[in-house]
């Protein structure tokens, strides 16, 4: 035993990354000078020269041949949700004497051009010039991947059209960078750090899935079209003894988080975390915390990796929001910080009354921020799936507010009332009037679970993001409102001139706090009260996606992702788009699939139930038998076919008529409104049906089958 835990404390040294062209591998391989270069063109964003990304191109290709890949790939996020990929071979042309060569050209490594009409664009991209870019982004590594296909060297790429629109999730999370890098340096200087060059996002998403079996899942039509289950009666055990929760990993859960951590391992992804969810055969992973755009990629492939060992285990993994209705539903927790590139993070409290009063500028600013962007925050977790989970009362609800926790809270309460929190002591230095924040420990602020927006000790929590959703978009937001914030702040203390730093400061915090307090809340964000008085406090509250797609057009927002560079009008008005269009989609898929589900398979289930019934009545009562229970099931099974066939006709309906409809806002509102209360209607009665049909005849395997035999 011993022995065993030894090899594999070391061969998790030996594997990790082996698969990542990084930085070892580039010092490895490229000459001094283009190593030097491309090093360069990674931490300061200056262009790779062409000789230099043909040097860079050939070492990788012949790197990755090593490593038995034959084929590349521009691996890109488009709005799809999904990454996408085209593969090539390293292959040239062939030779006078009919042999090849293998090749990867510095063309080919900086840019692609997929044919990329069929990728969203919410209108950016007419079909008569639909060409798309994929452009390298060199700031995350290329890494290889083995599947069943054999080994590809995947290349992470930015994607945009013609013109330079942002195509992707990638683009607009690099643009945001750069906005929060330029407003929190310059804060920094405010500060007389002139040591920092970079500040940086940080992001450790924690990410939740079921895993069931393989066999159970391909029997359910509602999980491989929807990914989730339409139907199904909750089993006569859920989640209320809490017994699954950090639970010890069964056996053949076990091996698959162990091939999963294996391959995460070795594509470079530091994934540590391990256990149980809530629900039963729910779990969680959790990476260490990394620059914002490699956390969204690693998080891309963990999701992939989780599917991709699923498939080899005879399991089938899960990433929809809400896969059973009645027991919790997944999320992704996201966390967040700023850490400058000499390691200091702007959301550590410190230990010093400077380093205090800092943190506290810098907290105030991002309750600012989230505070006046409330309605973008909750958009950007707004994804078909996290309708259903938003609001239930195992999830954040769907309005935003920020957990501080009580000693923080009571630091600004004071900051606040008295007047005098913030006073200047004799040295000439400022003391924050309060408890020195040196005890704002994690402990002090970990607890609260309800918040939406946690702050914990130095870091935040955002735990509204879907299971499935990238989390792209929820960083785009954070660091562009707060590149926001912090450009208002040093505007404002620049004017005041650096004689009167310190009171301008002073002011700015107090101001902050007296203004933005209303979007503290600490109490339990899953009551109803909180609804009620989240409204008295005015904060916004959007219940569906569809309600939230529409903050993504306001003259806010426009002006805010307009002014950090992040996105254009055109750009904003291209994802709005998408978004309406991909909830109908989304909602049509599953209508269909429950029309199709409620006729092929359970209406006839049904009928063979009444005929099991009524068999078993005529044969009793020709025996003399009292058949008045038999009646009963009898009429009632009847009644809830007919219930079924009913709603299922009025879901036929509203579908088509749905489907009809021009895409945009007002058929996403259609799906919203008409369709989605009718595939409930439908749901019910089948749901009845399935506690009183016999089991061999539900043409399904039940809740119970999938949530506690795997
Ligand atoms: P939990 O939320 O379950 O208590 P932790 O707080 O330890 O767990 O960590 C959750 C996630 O937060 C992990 O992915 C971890 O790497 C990440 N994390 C820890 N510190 C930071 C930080 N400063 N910035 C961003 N993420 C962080
Ligand atoms: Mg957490």
């Amino acid at each position: 035993m011993e022995k065993q835990t030894e090899h594999t404390a070391c061969s998790i040294q030996e594997i990790f990354g082996e698969d990542v062209f990084d930085d070892r591998a580039m010092q490895r391989r490229l000459p001094k000078d283009a190593y030097r270069e491309l090093k360069k063109s990674i931490e300061e964003g200056a262009e790779l020269a062409p000789k230099t990304a043909e040097i860079v191109a050939h070492e990788m290709k012949e790197w990755a041949m090593e490593r038995g890949a034959t084929h590349f790939t521009h691996w890109f996020q488009p709005l799809t949700g999904v990454t996408a990929e085209k593969h090539d071979a390293f292959l040239s042309a062939p030779l006078p004497d009919g042999s090849v060569l293998m090749t990867l050209s510095g063309k080919e490594l900086i840019r692609g051009e997929p044919d990329a009409s069929s990728f969203p664009s919410g209108g950016l991209r007419a079909t008569f010039e639909a060409r798309g870019y994929t452009i390298w982004d060199c700031t995350s590594p290329a890494f290889i991947r083995h599947d069943e296909g054999g080994a590809t060297l995947c290349i992470p790429t930015a994607f945009c059209s013609y013109t330079g629109e942002a195509l992707d999730q990638k683009t607009p999370l690099l643009r945001s960078m750069e906005a929060i890098d330029r407003e929190a340096v310059r804060l920094l200087r405010l500060f007389g750090n002139t040591a920092s060059r970079h500040v940086v996002p940080y992001v450790g998403a924690e990410q939740e899935y079921f895993i069931i079996d393989r066999e159970k899942y391909l029997k359910r039509m509602d999980l491989v079209f929807a990914g989730r289950t339409l139907f199904g009666s909750a089993p006569p055990k859920g989640q209320e003894l809490d017994d699954h929760y950090f639970g010890t990993l069964r056996p053949r859960i076990a091996s698959y988080m162990k091939e999963v951590n294996e391959e995460l391992w070795r594509l470079g992804v530091p994934v540590k975390t391990q256990h149980n969810e809530a629900a039963p055969a729910q779990h969680e992973l959790a990476p260490i915390y990394e620059k914002v755009n490699v956390a969204v990629d690693h998080n891309q492939i963990i999701m992939q990796t989780l599917k991709r060992v699923a498939t080899r285990h005879g399991l089938r993994c899960l990433l929809h929001e809400k896969p059973f209705d009645g027991v919790n539903g997944s999320g992704k927790h996201n966390n967040w910080s700023l850490i400058t590139d000499d390691g200091i993070n702007l959301l550590d409290p410190g230990t010093t009354p400077h380093e205090n009063i800092q943190f506290l500028l810098v907290l105030t600013c991002i309750l600012k921020a989230v505070d006046i962007h409330a309605d973008l925050l909750r958009e950007s977790a707004a994804d078909v799936g996290n309708d259903l989970r938003l609001g239930g009362n195992e999830a954040p609800p769907a309005i935003i507010s920020v957990f501080l926790g009580e000693q923080l809270e009571d630091v600004l309460e004071q900051l606040i009332s008295t007047g005098r929190a913030l006073k200047t002591s004799d040295g000439g230095k400022l003391l924050t009037g309060v408890s020195t924040l040196t005890d704002i420990s994690k402990d002090g602020t970990d607890r609260n679970r309800t918040s939406p927006f946690a702050f914990t000790g130095n870091k935040f929590e955002f735990r509204m993001v879907g299971s499935r959703d990238s989390i792209a978009t929820p960083n785009v937001v954070l660091n562009t409102i707060v590149a926001e914030a912090f450009r208002e702040a040093s505007e404002e203390l620049e004017a005041a001139g650096s004689g009167n730093f310190d009171e301008a400061v002073h002011d700015l915090i107090k101001r902050y706090a007296k203004e933005h307090i209303r979007i503290v809340f600490n109490g339990n964000g899953y009551s109803e009260s909180w609804v009620t008085e989240a409204k008295r406090r005015g904060l916004p509250n959007y219940p569906s996606m569809v309600d939230a797609i529409e903050t993504l057009t306001t003259d806010k927002a426009v002006k805010l992702f307009s002014d950090a560079g992040v996105f254009s009008k055109k750009e904003l008005i291209s994802r709005m788009e998408v978004k309406y269009e991909t909830y109908s989609k989304d909602m049509n898929i599953e209508a269909r699939t429950m029309l199709e589900l409620t006729t092929k398979q359970f209406l006839p289930a049904i009928m063979q139930g009444i005929r099991r019934m009524a068999d078993s009545a005529n044969a009793a009562e020709a025996a003399g038998a009292d058949v008045s229970v038999q009646k009963e099931l009898l009429a009632r099974l009847t009644a809830l076919m007919k219930e079924a066939y009913e709603s299922k006709n009025r879901l036929e309906e509203v579908t088509y008529s749905a489907e009809k409809h021009p895409a945009g806002r007002q058929q996403a509102i259609m799906f919203r409104d008409q369709v989605v209360p009718a595939m409930q209607a439908l749901r019910a009665p089948i749901d009845a049906a399935e506690m009183i049909v016999d089991k061999d005849l539900w043409p399904v395997p039940s809740y119970a089958d999938l949530m506690f035999e795997v």
